[in-house]
């Protein structure tokens, strides 16, 4: 019996794949999936007090302020669904939140247990963002790369799909350097932890579906 939660932390720039490959694993390993941009982006939808806040940072490629993030993660994992842990997507991407993840975590009765690194280079990440294509429900598709069975509607449930507005091409540069100057540390910080796995993200989906549940189930 597996006494303790697991907590895994997808880490990599935009466009790597995380959400999509959390979305498999969380299922596969029976954890619950926890994307900080789903959450933003649910609240924007709502019109909560959190979604406006967010959004005038979201639309701009900034990243929203770490209190507001922490606290949002705080309520989040200390959910009931999230007894067993989750896949963390998004989050944490500054030093700040990854030091306030540990003492999260070290209340909970955890830790951070495996970072995945997903390396993919700039020039890719710039071609899958512009040609991703979500559904309101978090799934992710590609035109090109993931496309749906019907153009323009959602597999699961046929809702029509829309592009953020984040991922506009001038958007998508400044997320790309926001990402190198604040959320990169973070390599370091996980490879000094001893928890951070490198991942080749260029591989097909699947290949690194494969990959990440090998180290995963290690
Ligand atoms: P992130 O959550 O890291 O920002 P996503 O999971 O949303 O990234 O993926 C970004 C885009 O790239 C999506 O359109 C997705 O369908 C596509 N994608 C994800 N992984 C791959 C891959 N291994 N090969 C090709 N396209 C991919
Ligand atoms: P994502 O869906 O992970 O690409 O996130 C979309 C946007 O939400 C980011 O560009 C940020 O504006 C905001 N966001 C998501 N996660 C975080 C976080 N951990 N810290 C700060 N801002 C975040």
């Amino acid at each position: 019996m597996n006494e303790r939660a697991t907590y895994i932390v997808m880490l990599g720039p935009p466009g790597a794949g995380k959400g999509t490959q959390a979305k498999v694993i969380a299922e596969e390993l029976g954890l619950m999936h926890v994307s900080t941009g789903d959450l933003f982006r649910e609240n924007l939808s709502r019109e909560t007090e959190l979604g406006k806040l967010a959004a005038s940072y979201m639309n701009a490629g900034e990243l929203v302020p770490d209190d507001v993030t922490i606290a949002m993660v705080e309520e989040r994992l200390g959910r009931e669904d999230c007894v067993k842990g989750a896949i963390l997507d998004g989050f944490p991407r500054t030093p700040a939140q990854a030091e306030a993840l540990d003492e999260l975590l070290t209340r909970l009765g955890g830790k951070v247990d495996l970072v995945p690194f997903i390396k993919v280079p700039n020039e890719v990440l710039i071609e899958r963002l512009s040609g991703r294509w979500m559904s309101r429900s978090g799934r992710v598709y590609h035109a090109l790369y993931n496309p749906p069975k019907v153009k323009w509607l959602d597999d699961e449930d046929g809702s029509e799909l829309y592009q953020r507005d984040d991922d506009k091409p001038e958007t998508v540069a400044h997320r790309i350097n926001v990402y190198y100057e604040q959320t990169s540390p973070l390599i370091d910080y996980y490879q000094k932890a001893g928890t951070l796995v490198e991942i080749d993200g260029t591989q097909d989906i699947e290949v690194v579906t494969k990959d990440l549940l090998k180290v995963a189930k290690a």
